[in-house]
């Protein structure tokens, strides 16, 4: 693709960046065909190649945003799927960041909206406001639809659709949890800030997996939020704030790895590298980012050599857009569910995202929800026992359309290897 940036913008390095991704696409197109938002709407602007052209025209005007621009950026998932699929290894990651990034420097989105977006940012990064505000929620629940006809409440309808009635009881995993027998590594495990809330027992069940497999677990109270939100908002410096908390506690630890259970932090996580890269802390970062393991792959290199399901189960695996497009971990979670004794089968359509992507959810609802209708129709034409992913955010959205059990892949490996039954199987 030409591009038309005057020297001095090139000058920038983040803009010379953002040319040298632009510059590697061909304008071939496939990357539409895998597209979530391209195949809903068929607009060519809600395509990777648009908003390619969008964020192209936008950074060479180097002014701020129109609204239409800012719209199709915005209904972006940043699923990724247009990364796997083109053929020219354009990075469309990083140059929607970037866009993103310029979006919320330059542009002034309507009051609500941009009320909306504070808001989420404040709750969603902070396990005891998130926990606060969804226990609020669950009072003003019954409103949700009345709300839904104001089109400026429209969001906030969303929002409380997408908050459960009740809570699961607290599980606090904060410290260190020896491993069982010889240890063999030493771990940091994230907690998370939405995963302590709406599934505790995700990261109680890491824990004693990996304690099980011989891993010592620390869970840091210091640590916080991985800056995923922030980041994908386009706020880089409250990302970079919350993630240099992590990266200084991480990268002087005496731990073997860092490991992640839910692959939309891992993929940020193992991108500090780049997020850091102007920053006086790029070594800590890239160190950090090298370090840092999904959970399978982490369950993977220890082995999970005595696994045995418990009893036959039909297992449909959905891969969270973050894990198989943003991470590249694609078979690694069925191999494993595989290994100890399950059936799994992958649904039509397994690249295309369920419309969970963060707060995609809560503020772009009408196209995430049919994203959900279509997966929950493609899962249930498999019959499953019961549904396997690897991201909250997935589990949640698709845990919205669909009454069979859906449970963190971490939980059958657990209860393969010897531990309870999942929560979610015992309730259905
Ligand atoms: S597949 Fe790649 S090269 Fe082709 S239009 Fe899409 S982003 Fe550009
Ligand atoms: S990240 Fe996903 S939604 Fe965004 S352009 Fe690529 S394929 Fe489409």
């Amino acid at each position: 693709m030409q591009t038309a940036f005057t020297p001095e913008q090139l000058a920038d390095p983040k803009i010379a960046e953002a040319n040298t991704i632009l510059r590697k696409c061909v304008h071939c197109g496939f990357c539409t065909a895998t597209c979530p938002t391209y195949v809903l709407l068929g607009d060519e602007l809600d395509s990777p190649r648009g908003r390619i052209y969008l964020i192209k025209g936008m950074l060479e005007r180097g002014e701020a945003p129109t609204a239409e621009t800012v719209k199709h950026i915005d209904r972006c998932l940043s699923c990724l799927a247009c990364v796997t699929t083109c053929p020219s290894g354009v990075d469309y990651m990083h140059l929607i960041d970037e866009a993103r990034a310029k979006v919320a420097r330059k542009y002034k989105r309507p009051m609500v909206d941009a009320l909306l977006r504070r808001l989420l940012a404040a709750v969603m990064t902070d396990p005891s406001r998130f926990h606060a505000s969804v226990r609020l929620a669950a009072l003003f629940r019954p409103m949700r639809h009345i709300l839904a006809q104001v089109p400026f409440l429209k969001l906030l309808a969303a929002m409380l659709d997408l908050a459960p009635a009740s809570l699961p009881a607290e599980e606090d995993v904060t410290g260190r949890h020896p491993a069982q027998g010889r240890c063999r590594m030493r771990v940091a495990l994230l907690a998370g800030c939405v995963q302590p809330v709406l599934g505790p027992h995700i990261n109680s069940t890491t824990v004693r997996l990996l304690n099980r497999l011989g891993a010592e677990v620390i869970v840091p109270a210091a640590q916080g939020c991985c800056g995923s939100l922030h980041h994908h908002a386009g706020n880089e410096d409250a990302a970079l704030a919350l993630a240099r908390r992590n990266i200084d506690l991480w990268a002087d630890a005496d731990i073997d790895h860092v490991v992640i259970n839910a692959s939309g932090c891992g993929t940020v996580v193992k991108d500090y590298g780049h997020m850091f890269r102007f920053d006086r802390d790029r070594a800590k970062a890239e160190a950090v980012a090298a370090k840092s393991l999904d959970i399978v792959e982490l369950v993977a290199k220890l082995g999970l050599a005595d696994a045995k399901a418990p009893r036959p189960l039909r297992v449909a695996y959905h891969s969270a857009c973050s894990m198989q497009h943003g991470q590249k971990i694609k078979r690694l979670p069925i191999e494993l569910l595989a290994s100890a004794g399950f059936e799994v089968v992958e649904p039509f359509e397994s690249h295309l995202c369920c419309g969970s992507a963060g707060t995609y959810n809560m503020l772009q609802p009408d196209i995430a929800t049919r994203l959900r209708e279509r997966k929950v129709v493609n899962i249930s034409a498999l019959a499953p026992d019961i549904i396997a992913t690897g991201n909250l955010g997935c589990m949640t959205q698709i845990g919205q359309g669909t009454a069979i059990p859906i449970v963190h892949t971490v939980e059958l490996l657990d209860w393969a290897m010897g531990g309870p039954e999942p929560p979610a199987m015992r309730a259905g």
